[in-house]
């Protein structure tokens, strides 16, 4: 490696890459293709046990902390400097595909491998950290990890998140071997220089025109409630019509009420989805009294993404006298938006450069790691394309090649970084 972090003879093994995102793919609750990987559950603690043991085969150290997020720690010559941080997640929503985050987290690994095989001494020390939980499925909030590392959360939130079934964060963290006080979780300021994460894109733009890597500026700002409507049961041939105040029709109402608000922003960056709806008693023959909505909306722009919310909240109110139900609001986060850090946009594109690919500016209209880890780091993403852009289904697919691509660009971009 020259003086500038320039690496000369870096070679991706993209071919290893492929095969063992095949062999994470395996751990999972769904049948093939679809990945299903909830948090502290039996596959992802098979799942990380894979991804510890391959890290541990590239020589690197490994640690956890108290939420389980894990680090892989390849030294660099000056162990005082802050590390240049990577990563990303391994869990999975149910009935998912097999590229998001776990791209990031192996492709991560890969990226110092290829360093390692290079010949490159790194000044800094790299570090690659796998998230708890950026998914929320089971707790119902996403990018805890991250979130607790950038401490914006508190640690009361041990006992507070609960899942379906009541059981705490506490409970299913230690179960799954990690314990200790969720304070001692938040990094220690300065502990990284910068954090960088490969993802695929999520989305269609790069796919359509035909380039290899997305260069992020910034990450939209995602928002969620839970809305609560409480009405009235009873017997679905006993009470009549006129008489009627049912829960599940209000958040019916609701829910078109989301889809409304985000048309009416006129704005392409704007959108919103209701993608819990759970009805109480759940009876045909019983007349719903009580319904849970979960919905998020997201949106580029912060003022804009709260007047969604606003205009939802007025929604709510007016469905709720009109029917005679009660409706309680329960912001679950409303986190700002992420800029990425100039430096680190700069040393992408030069990586990009330097690997003669396609690539273009983007904002992220996903919720990454990277939204938190900015709080605390200077940071970046580098997106690679997905088939149609599509995500968070079994069919969803990036090349190996893609892989690898967004892979040498990591590892050039870590390489200067770490220079
Ligand atoms: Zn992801």
């Amino acid at each position: 490696m020259t003086s500038n972090g320039r690496v000369d003879g870096l070679a991706v093994d993209g071919g290893r890459l492929a095969a063992e995102l095949e062999t994470l793919a395996t751990f999972s609750d769904a049948p093939a293709p679809a990945v299903t990987r909830v948090v502290f559950g039996e596959t992802d603690r098979q799942a990380r046990g894979y991804v510890a043991r391959l890290c541990a085969d590239a020589s690197l150290a490994l640690r956890v902390d108290a939420a389980g997020n894990t680090f892989a720690r390849w030294p660099g010559t000056d162990a005082a400097l802050a590390a240049v941080a990577t990563g990303s997640h391994i869990d999975a929503i149910p009935n998912a595909g097999r590229f998001d985050g776990t791209v990031g987290v192996l492709g991560g690994l890969e990226a110092i491998r290829a360093l390692q095989r290079a010949g490159v001494t790194p000044r800094r020390s790299i570090e690659l950290v796998l998230f708890t939980s950026e998914e929320p499925t089971r707790f119902g909030l996403g990018c805890l990890g991250s979130r607790l590392l950038a401490g914006a959360l508190a640690p009361d939130v041990d006992d507070r998140l609960r899942d379906a079934d009541e059981r705490s964060l506490k409970q299913w963290r230690t179960a799954a071997g990690f314990s200790g006080a969720l304070s001692s979780v938040r990094l220690a300021t300065g502990a990284y220089s910068a954090f960088v994460e490969l993802h695929i894109e999520q989305g269609p733009l790069l796919e359509a025109d035909g380039l290899d890597i997305g260069v992020v500026s910034a990450i939209a700002a995602p928002a969620s409630l839970r809305i609560v409507i409480e009405g009235q049961g009873g017997h679905a041939g006993a009470v009549l019509m006129p008489d009627r105040h049912d829960a599940f029709l209000a958040g019916a109402e609701i829910a078109l009420a989301v889809e409304a608000a985000a048309h009416a922003t006129g704005s392409i960056d704007t959108v919103g989805t209701v993608g819990v709806c759970e009805v109480f008693p759940g009876a045909v023959n019983s007349v719903p009294s009580r319904t849970r909505l979960e919905l998020d909306v997201r949106d580029v722009d912060v003022v804009r993404r709260d007047g969604v919310l606003a205009a939802i909240r007025d929604a709510c109110a007016a469905i709720a006298s009109r029917r005679g139900v009660a409706v309680g609001i329960e912001p679950i986060n409303a986190d700002p938006p992420a800029r990425c850090a100039a430096e680190i946009v700069a040393a992408v594109t030069s990586a990009c450069e330097a690997q003669r690919l396609r690539h273009r500016p983007m904002i992220s209209r996903a919720y990454h790691d990277s939204l938190f880890m900015a709080r605390v780091a200077p940071t970046g993403m580098i997106f690679i394309p997905c088939r149609g852009g599509v995500s968070h289904r079994p069919d969803e697919y990036a090349s190996p090649d893609a892989i690898a691509n967004g892979t040498a660009v990591l590892a050039r971009t870590l390489a200067a970084l770490a220079s």
